[in-house]
């Protein structure tokens, strides 16, 4: 444990003077410096508690303190603290072999450190693919508007929000972008999934491309960083087939989405598919320490299998699938499973999302309450009927008296256009049920005060 005896504006101080953070403008009074977390609660140095109903940055899915997660690295840390995955070890071989399980056993695993690069081997996997059977031409990505997946220049290429990528252009070549469904904005009123204006513009994009210039598309069962936006049932499995028949990999990114996030193990299982590539980060290891996977069908993985030199997966990964991580992951899920967290995040989901209709129907500005398992968004608006985004200074005014009374949520979207308008609530999948209470009243309250 790092011991400070300092005060916490000294803290601050070295904060501003040393440590650079991400995204935000940074504004040392309202940054929170934490010293200590237990279950859903975070402390900071000055003691001040904070209800954490985003679990970090959506990730500390089993909740803070678990003395058994840190055991277990501490363990594998004693016996074996590292060994490259250019051979093996036996921690990444069980936790392979446990997500194989959790898939449906056809899987193959490559291990990295972040959602990003789960995401940039993803890229590169479909690519050498396509190649290793002779398909020279399929290198483009389709991805989708208003999605994120990651900072790296491939995964930020891949992310549709122009307003995260401009300054640091031009990115990875080759990605290309098709509209997310809206199903609050766009209301369709079709009886086939395959007629979506969403599905259909996938099909047209991949035709007037070229079909055999398209490598993979990449997506999330639901949009969560730009707004928690949940597609109409059938969408992911009509994408899937357009995929199909075009000759592209469908990559589902479960960074956010998986480990129970959505109340199912992974979000994609909402629907009958089986994704060719699965990305996978955050809950894996309940954040507790880095590491992420890309799951590959084994077919893909078996054309990797070639006796020439380029028949290799020519992708080093150094820390990608450490041993301590690996055993704590195995631990984690084991907690999830133990304790019925899928289920759980399930239920309780449906509970938040049913006292949020309740309590804030007839507020003026809440335009839409949705979400799947313990993963809500509140769409903000300044007239029911136009759908006009509110403007995010009120936005930040709700998250900020929400902070000031002790409770941590989200704000997404994307600002162009300024749609920033989703507040985002994504708490640990344990939260007891009082604390979902104090959610519901704590931030209807500050609503109220709009
Ligand atoms: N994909 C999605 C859907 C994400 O939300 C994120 C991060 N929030 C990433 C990828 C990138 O993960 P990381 O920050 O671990 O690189």
């Amino acid at each position: 444990m790092v011991q400070t005896s300092h005060s916490h504006e000294t803290l601050i101080g070295q904060d501003e003077r040393y440590v650079w953070h991400s995204m935000k403008p940074y504004n040392p009074k309202a940054t929170i410096v934490a010293e200590k977390a237990e279950g859903s609660w975070v402390t900071d140095s000055d003691g001040n508690r904070y209800l954490d109903a985003m679990a970090g940055l959506w990730c500390v899915n089993v909740g803070y303190g678990r003395k058994e997660l840190a055991e277990a690295a501490y363990e594998q840390l004693k016996e074996m603290a590292y060994f490259p995955l250019s051979q093996s070890h036996i921690p990444a071989i069980k936790l392979a072999e446990k997500l194989n399980q959790m898939l449906g056993d056809e899987y193959v695993i490559f291990f990295s450190n972040s959602g990003s690069e789960a995401n940039e081997t993803a890229f590169k996997i479909a690519r050498q693919y396509h190649q290793q059977k002779g398909e020279y031409n399929r290198y483009k990505i389709v991805s989708r508007y208003r999605a994120y997946h990651g900072n790296t220049m491939g995964a930020l290429a891949a992310t549709g929000q122009a307003q995260r990528k401009f300054k640091y252009e031009p990115l990875a070549p080759g990605f290309i972008h098709v509209s997310p469904p809206d199903s609050y904005r766009d209301k369709e009123n079709v009886s086939n999934p395959a007629e979506l204006s969403s599905v259909k513009e996938v099909d047209r994009v991949m035709t007037w491309e070229n079909s055999e210039t398209i490598a993979a598309m990449i997506m999330e069962p639901i949009i969560t960083g730009g707004g928690v936006l949940i597609p109409p049932d059938g969408y992911v499995k009509a994408v899937k087939e357009i995929c199909d028949k075009h000759g592209a990999l469908l990559i589902v990114d479960e960074v956010i989405c998986g480990f129970g996030r959505t109340g199912k193990p992974f979000g994609y299982m909402h629907e009958d598919i089986k994704p060719d590539i699965i990305t996978m980060a955050k809950g894996i290891t309940s954040a507790y320490l880095p590491l992420s996977a890309t799951a590959v069908r084994k077919e893909i993985y078996e054309s990797f299998k070639g006796t020439e030199e380029y028949d290799y997966f020519r992708h080093v990964n150094t820390f990608g699938g450490n041993p301590a991580a690996c055993a704590l992951a195995i631990k984690n899920l084991e907690i999830m499973e133990t304790e019925n967290l899928f289920d759980r995040s399930h239920h309780l989901g449906e509970t938040l999302k049913k006292e949020f209709a309740t309590h804030l129907k007839n507020h003026p500005y809440v335009g839409d309450v949705r979400g799947r398992g313990l993963l809500v968004g509140i769409e903000l608006v300044k007239d029911k009927k136009t759908k006009e985004p509110l403007e995010v200074d009120l936005v930040n005014q709700v998250i900020a008296a929400c902070k000031q009374n002790g409770l941590l949520i989200g704000k997404n979207g994307t600002t162009v256009a300024g749609y920033n308008n989703v507040l985002t609530l994504s708490p640990p999948l344990n939260i007891e049920r009082n604390d979902l209470d104090f959610i519901v009243k704590t931030l209807t309250d500050n609503l109220n005060k709009l």
